[in-house]
Order: structure tokens, then sequence, then C-alpha cells
């Protein structure tokens, strides 16, 4: 049996007639940019994410990058994250003029050890980026109290948690601002490229929407540099239809990570739940020692793998000048090397959770 990664017909098809709907609206209106429709969806993100203010982007970097200039971060400035997410979240930093530091993660919850956290911070660190990677939220509570303690704003990237919570909250309230991506095989994803940025930070929010679009205040008065980084009429109008969809897919990919979980327990290491966090299961991410031996097992069988992330940030060419080795981040290094990615989609069937794990089973005991 074939399982593909991930399969994103199988949520498309049944809104086919949705969708083609709201795309005819915005090309009959020819209403192209900041349509209306972007309107509506960041209003309705942003109840969506329990914050005051959504800005729909063009992508999920930007919406890091543009906070964190929004606060006024950039050259000279420090700003930590983890070594182990996809590269994004450390050149939204880097962008900026800002350097990007380091923090070694928790092996469980592979996301930021917040004991590791305070020995990081220096008079030059403005901001902490926890990343809720794989749809599991970071552990907020320490990491917004340190941020108090130091004075620091806390941009949570968001972009492959779209719907998690956090001690009931949902991720995108829990830290001053939170960056999403509407990449297409994000958990909410449009049809090419989006992001958006939300926060209860009301300067914040009127500054962003400003450096989405030429810093413009009111037409033909630009008020200091920027881009054109808007989040598409057309993109929005597929969000609209596909947003209250979202909680059903993240139920739907829950219950796939439980029946993963209950079959793969004795050969692989499943996914750490944190007393703390309902996830949403972006990516269904085990570990074992022998990982590229068992990738290749199951390409053979038919079954589509991924690796989330091969080659930690701090390791990768573009970030060289920074100046750091192998072994400056054991846990996250480690990871790297350990890490496998199943196939994880809204709708996957019995048979092909069932299939996967067979397939896993027989590698690991080959292995
Ligand atoms: C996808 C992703 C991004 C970047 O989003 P884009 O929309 O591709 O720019 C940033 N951080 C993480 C953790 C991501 O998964």
């Amino acid at each position: 049996m074939r399982v593909p990664f991930m399969d994103l017909s199988r949520m498309h098809d049944p809104l086919l007639p949705q969708l083609r709907q709201a795309m005819e609206e915005v090309i009959r209106r020819n209403a192209y940019i900041l349509g209306d429709e972007v309107t509506q969806f960041e209003q309705a993100f942003a109840e969506y994410c329990e914050a005051a203010h959504c800005i729909g982007l063009d992508n999920g970097s930007s919406a890091l990058e543009l906070a964190l200039r929004g606060w006024g971060i950039g050259d000279g400035d420090e700003v930590i994250t983890a070594p182990n997410s996809f590269i994004a979240s450390a050149s939204g930093i880097a962008f900026t003029g800002a350097t990007p530091v380091f923090v070694d993660i928790d092996p469980a919850t592979y996301t930021l050890d917040t004991a590791q956290l305070e020995a990081a911070i220096t008079p030059r660190t403005k901001a902490i980026v926890p990343v809720h990677l794989y749809g599991q939220p970071a552990h907020m509570d320490p990491i917004m109290a340190l941020a108090r303690k130091h004075g620091l704003k806390v941009l949570e990237d968001s972009c492959q948690a779209h719907g998690a919570r956090y001690k009931g909250k949902r991720c995108g309230s829990l830290g001053h601002a939170a960056a999403f991506s509407f990449y297409p095989a994000k958990n909410l994803g449009c049809f090419g490229d989006g992001g958006a940025l939300t926060t209860n930070d009301s300067e914040l929010a009127e500054r962003v929407r400003m450096l989405r679009n030429y810093g413009q205040r009111v037409k033909y008065e630009h008020v200091f540099l920027a881009y054109n980084r808007r989040l598409d009429t057309l993109q929005a109008a597929v969000l609209g239809v596909k947003l209250p969809h979202l909680d059903g897919w993240n139920a739907s990919r829950r219950l796939a990570a439980k029946r993963y979980a209950s079959l793969l327990r004795d050969s692989v290491q499943p996914p750490a739940v944190a007393d703390y966090a309902e996830p949403v299961y972006h990516l269904y991410v085990v570990r074992c020692p022998n990982r590229d031996a068992v990738a290749a097992q199951l390409k053979e069988a038919g079954i589509d793998t991924g690796l989330h992330y091969p080659v930690p940030i701090h390791l990768q060419e573009a970030y060289r000048y920074l100046g750091l080795q192998a072994g400056a981040f054991p846990e996250a290094e480690r990871a790297c090397h350990e890490v496998l990615t199943l196939p994880m989609f809204p709708y996957m069937t019995d048979e092909e959770i069932e299939a996967v794990a067979a397939a896993v089973k027989q590698a690991v005991a080959q292995g």
C-alpha cells in the first residue's frame, strides 16, 4: 500500500464548490489587493486565535521579521530562538539586523529548554522567539516570566501550530505577538504563500499594517521605508472558506496521532505530549537511532517520510557567520540525526495508519 506524506485533496475536494465561489466573487469585483476578504479573514482569524488583532501578510517569514521590526528591534540587538526549526525562525531575526542567539531544546518536546533560557539573556537581548514545533506549544509560562523579569518581547513562531492550545489558551495570543504561515501544507494553508501576525499590542498592529504596505499611513503619505508584504485577497478568500474546518481537521490529526502512538509504542519513540499542551500534529515525528535505514526501508515499502530537520540552523552555511560549532547544542543536534516524520494529514484512513505502523515495525526490527 502506497501512503503519501500528505494529501491536500482530501480537505479541498469536499469544499471545491465553496472555494470556487469565493474566488469567483473576488474576480467579479476585481478587488485583488486588501479587499473585503482580507479584512474579514483578519477578523475571523484574530477571533479564532483569541487575539485582538490580525494582520494578513505575504508569508510567515514576513510575520516574524515585521513583528520584530515593528518593535524597533535591529542592529546590535540579540533575539533568542531554537536551533532545530525551519530556517525562517532565525532568518526573521537576522533580516532585522539583530543576531539570532540559540538555546538548546528539551529533548522530549523539541521546544526551547526553559531551564537554559536565562543563561542566554544578555544586556543586548530584546526578544524571545519560541517555536511551537510540530504543532506542540512551547512551555510559555516560564518564558513569559523571564520576559517580564528582563523586559523582553515574546514572539511565538506559530507557523506549525494553528489551533494548538497551551493550558487551554490558543497559540497566537500567548506571547506579545505570534507569526503564522499559510503555506499550503500547514494546518491552515492557502493556494500559494500567505501569512499573518496576531497580537494584542495595538501599537504593533498599527505599525505592521504600515510595514506591509510601503510604510503608508494614508494614501501617498509614507512615514518610513517599507516593503509590500500583503496577503492577497484571493488567498484570504480561500482561507475564509477553510478556517471553519480547521478544528475538525486538527481533531482528525489528533485521532491519527493516537492510533499511531498505540501501534508504534514498542518500536520507536512517539511524540511526547506535555501536560500543558493540546497539540495539533502539524508533523508526526518519531525518534529512532537508525533513522536513515528506517526511512530507506519505508520508501521501498511505498511510504513517504520527511526529516524535520536534518541540519540544525546554527550549522547551516548561511549562519556560518555566527561562528557556532557542532556540539554547541547537543540535544538539537542529536534530534536532527534521530527524528523521522511519518505521513500525517486529516482524513488518513485506519488502513493507511496501520500500513505505516506495520512498515515502521518491520524496518526497526530488521534495522
Ligand atoms: C513554515 C514555517 C515558517 C515560514 O513560513 P513561510 O510562510 O514559508 O515563510 C517559519 N517557521 C516555521 C516553524 C515554519 O514551519
